[in-house]
């Protein structure tokens, strides 16, 4: 057996089975497909979500910021004005330092400075400051440039990482006095904590602010204020004063999507940024949503795939069963009452019905010929032994006429084979011309003959055979004159015994008419 032909059979492969393989297959591969897409989709759409949010609120945090500064530097400027005039009043220069710091909280610290860098006003007053020298670079920087600055950030005097934004004081000349600066201390509470710490820390997002040489003026983690950020493609762009979103790696190796924008007054850039991890979270629950949504639909259409694979494969099931059983009484009746709905399968059902028809008149013909006689036409003895076996279950009443040619050898003899197959021929048709249609006649072999003549009385039977007899006797046959016949009659009602003993009694009737001088009819005699 064939590999392919011992998988059909332990797979129990057929039509149906291979409809609904193929339909749950292509139905399964396009979900899954489908659902792959999906994911795909939504994951990216979560991405793009982020990264726009991200950007959108560092955009917004820079703006405030920048705006946030420029008042900043405009109340310092008004403070300048104020404090000129006054430079040599202590007390007009305190009060300010203090009003500045109080009133505004946005310093931490407020200094009023001389242009020799010495402190002439501070507030907090305990700041262990006043009188003293500053020669730290901001300080060093502001005395310097004589112009608004915003230092970067630098270990002040008393030891805090800060920035200053200053303001040059002037006097009615416009000779440079010195300067007023408002300090934030980077690792207290500061006005950038205030200003960006709103900031939503709860699923691991988080801003960061770094100045242009990529020092970290805030972070949530305090300990790294005034770190220098490392290799960042974010930072790199934020210090080209870049704004945007990407997705990047942080220093502690977690996958990012960031939003970034810069602080044109500054150059600061400030990063928002949330972990992707986080980002995706809800995918699983949108893609079981997905799934919620898409399994009735699926569901639904696997009995519907089954149905229809049934109903297309159930004519040629049909059709493929009625064809193994050919053999069978009742194929063709069985197979023309299959419902076909569609072209293959009625050009099938055709097909079949055509060719069991052929093969039908085929054996028959060959039955028939198989109980004829083929030089007389007349059945052979199996036409005629059929014949009797119906008879016989209806429990038919005949009567037999047996028929013997006389001398029929010397026929043979002195005129020829061809001659006496004329005779035979000829008697055939006298035969036929003494009977009924229901009569069956029958060459036994030889130049013996037999009439069944059903329903025949003996009487009848006598009458049929004494008017052959006659018609033979009459008849001038070419090549061979006249010739004469015997022949024996007999009932079936004189014999109880089987269709054999009839024949046999008829023989024997025969055989009396032969013993009697031939060209007669005998008639058995019953006892
Ligand atoms: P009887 O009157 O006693 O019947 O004499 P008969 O010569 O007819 O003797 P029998 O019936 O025994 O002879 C039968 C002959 O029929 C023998 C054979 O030569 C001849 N015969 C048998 N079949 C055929 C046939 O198909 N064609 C021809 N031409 N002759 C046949
Ligand atoms: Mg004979």
């Amino acid at each position: 057996m064939s590999f392919s032909a011992k998988l059909r059979i332990l797979l129990h492969i057929n039509l149906r089975r291979l409809i609904v393989l193929v339909a749950f297959g292509s139905a399964i591969i396009s979900l899954a497909n489908g659902f792959h897409a999906s994911y795909r989709v939504q994951r990216q759409l979560l991405i793009d979500t982020a990264l726009e949010a991200n950007h959108a609120y560092a955009l917004k945090l820079a703006q405030s910021t920048q705006d946030y500064l420029q008042s900043t530097r405009q109340q310092l400027a008004y403070s300048a004005g104020l404090l000129g005039p006054r430079f040599n009043q202590p007390g007009a220069l305190q009060a300010e330092a203090t009003r500045l710091r109080e009133q505004t909280n946005t310093f931490n610290s407020v200094a009023v400075v001389n242009a020799k860098g010495v402190v002439v006003a501070v507030s907090p007053e305990a700041l262990p400051v006043m009188g003293r020298q500053l020669a730290t670079p901001g300080a060093l920087k502001m005395l310097r440039e004589r112009q608004p600055v915003i230092t970067e950030p630098y270990l002040s005097s008393v030891g805090n990482l800060v920035i200053v934004i200053s303001h040059p004081i002037v006097d009615g000349l416009g000779r440079y006095l010195g300067y007023v600066g408002g300090t934030i201390y980077l690792k207290q509470k500061n006005i950038l904590s205030r200003l960006l710490g709103q900031h939503f820390y709860r699923d691991g997002s988080y801003l960061y602010v770094v100045d242009q040489k990529r020092r970290l003026l805030f972070h949530p983690d305090p300990a790294r204020v005034g770190e220098t950020a490392g290799a960042n493609t974010v930072i790199d762009a934020v210090a080209r004063q870049e704004s945007g979103s990407k997705r990047t790696v942080n220093t502690l190796g977690v996958d990012m999507l960031a939003g970034y924008a810069a602080v044109p007054a500054t150059g600061w850039g400030i990063v928002a940024q949330r972990p992707t991890t986080a980002t995706l979270a809800p995918l699983n629950q949108l893609m079981f949503n997905t799934l919620w949504h898409t399994l009735p639909v699926a569901l639904l259409s696997l009995p519907l795939i089954w149905w229809l694979a049934r109903l297309i494969s159930r004519p040629l099931m049909q059709l493929a069963e009625g064809a193994s059983r050919m053999d069978t009484p009742g194929t063709a009746e069985r197979i023309d009452r299959i419902s076909v709905w569609y072209v293959e399968a009625a050009q099938i059902k055709r097909a079949l019905l055509i060719g069991m028809s052929l093969l039908q008149k085929k054996i028959g013909r060959l039955k028939a010929d198989v109980q004829t006689d083929p030089l007389t036409g007349l059945a052979n003895r199996r036409g005629m032994d059929t014949a009797l076996a119906t008879w016989q279950l209806q429990s038919r009443a005949f009567s037999v006429v047996a028929i013997d040619i006389d001398h029929f050898k010397q026929v043979n003899d002195l005129r020829g084979h061809a001659v006496g197959d004329a005779v035979i021929l000829r008697l055939a048709q006298l035969m036929r011309a003494c009977s009924r249609d229901a009569d069956v006649l029958c060459r036994n072999g030889g130049d013996e003959f037999l009439m069944l003549l059903p329903d025949a009385s003996l009487e009848v039977a006598q009458r049929v055979a004494e008017r052959l007899r006659a018609k033979v006797a009459e008849t001038v046959i070419a090549g061979a004159g006249k010739v004469t016949v015997s022949l024996g009659v007999v009932a079936s009602s004189q014999h109880a015994g089987g269709a054999d003993a009839i024949l046999r009694a008829a023989d024997a009737a025969l055989y009396h008419a032969k013993q009697q001088g031939r060209n007669r009819v005998g008639v058995l005699e019953i006892a």
